[in-house]
């Protein structure tokens, strides 16, 4: 019996090693943090990258630069405009930090956790998050209650025209990017365009008549001319306007991707996530609090989020109707199939039987081998 421990720990181990884990793999916050200052220290741009010493943070303390982070919670709508900005972190950054918290759908604590640290410098859309007119609240859709949080900018702005609406889209001739081809960019563009128009009746024309474009589509860097500079490598990576203004501006400074597997840079982002979101307020849709959410205002670097999520789906539809080949409930289903798939998929079940069965040979074997002796 001594004989056969070693044997049972090794597959015992073995066996660990093939079962999925209890709980879905999730990195230490420290490591969050590590690796994110690893892309960020790399890039060249923005003090985002500085606010990591800014970790656990006590109300009251003063530390230089914190100004610069109520600079950020004033550029995307959590603190109104100052001249003067102090270090010191007052209640005003902390009633900041709780609305920044509830409205990305973090726990709302009001203080720097590793987590909120995490979020403030992860790489986002330059839209403010203050045009939001939040609709969060719970409803029961289909069967289902779950939590609306699609919001709208202020006016509800949509484009106004007879249904079903027809919009053209343009590449500003002057401002793309030259790593990646113009077929690669349109073929991005056309399939973040079609996810949209496949829930609303909205279709999409590309159009090389740039000035009479509904849509217009560039990549720019720096400041250039419609208040909203860029700012290099990661932290802001696009805009977009409200109905029916049209402009759709991606950072030039960014490694745009259309696939990881040929663009390795540790900062690249996904080209047709960002033009999906940014579509989406070109549509009218603002930020949504709900993480899975197209509409959300946060992207990780070398992430793909593509496909549009309900909260996305009854917020466009609200402004513009469904597409009558749109069906909610197959949406939903393929949705909630989608989710529990990845699950099964993972869960290796012949492992266990296959162990006993082993487990059981190598008892036979030695009680069959004592008779012999
Ligand atoms: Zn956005
Ligand atoms: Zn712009």
């Amino acid at each position: 019996m001594r004989s056969l421990f070693p044997f049972l720990s090794l597959m015992s181990i073995l066996l660990l090693r093939l079962l999925p884990a209890a709980s879905p793999a999730r990195p230490t916050p420290g490591a969050v943090l590590l690796d994110l200052d690893d892309a960020l220290y790399n890039s060249s741009s923005t003090t985002w990258r500085d606010f990591a010493k800014f970790l656990n943070l006590e109300k009251g303390s003063e530390v230089a630069g914190v100004c610069d982070l109520k600079r950020y919670f004033h550029r995307f709508g959590y603190l109104p405009p100052s001249d003067n900005f102090t270090d010191v972190f007052d209640s005003s950054l902390e009633s900041a930090l709780f609305d920044y918290q509830t409205n990305l759908g973090l726990p709302p604590t009001g203080k720097l956790d590793s987590d909120t640290i995490h979020l403030i410098m992860s790489p986002r859309c330059g839209m403010s998050d203050s045009h939001s007119h939040s609709h969060s609240h719970s409803r029961a859709a289909v069967g289902l209650h779950r939590t609306q949080h699609y919001a709208y900018f202020s006016g509800k702005p949509r484009w106004v025209r007879p249904m079903p609406v027809t919009l053209t889209y343009a590449f500003a001739p002057d401002h793309m990017i030259d790593y990646l081809s113009r077929d690669d960019i349109r073929a991005v563009f056309s399939r973040a365009f079609a996810r949209w128009s496949k829930v609303i009746p909205v279709n999409f024309t590309e159009t090389e008549d740039y000035p009479t474009a509904d849509v217009k589509i560039g990549f720019y860097s720096g400041d250039h001319g419609d208040g909203e500079p860029f700012d290099g490598v990661l932290g802001v990576l696009a805009h977009a306007f409200s109905p029916e203004n049209g402009r759709l501006h991606l950072d030039g400074a960014e490694t745009w991707a259309v696939d990881f597997r040929t663009q390795r840079s540790k900062v690249a982002v996904d080209l047709e996530s960002v033009a999906t979101h940014e579509i989406g307020h070109v549509l009218g849709l603002a930020h949504s609090s709900n993480k899975d959410a197209i509409m959300y205002p946060s992207l990780s670097p070398r992430s793909k989020k593509v496909d549009l999520r309900v909260d996305d789906v009854e917020g466009v539809q609200a402004l513009y109707g469904s597409n009558p080949d749109f069906k909610l409930s197959s949406f939903l289903e393929e949705e909630e199939r989608e989710t529990s798939g990845v699950a099964d998929t993972n869960f290796r079940w012949w492992v266990p039987p296959i162990f006993l069965a082993l487990v059981q040979a190598i008892f036979a074997l030695k009680v069959k081998r004592t008779f012999i002796l």
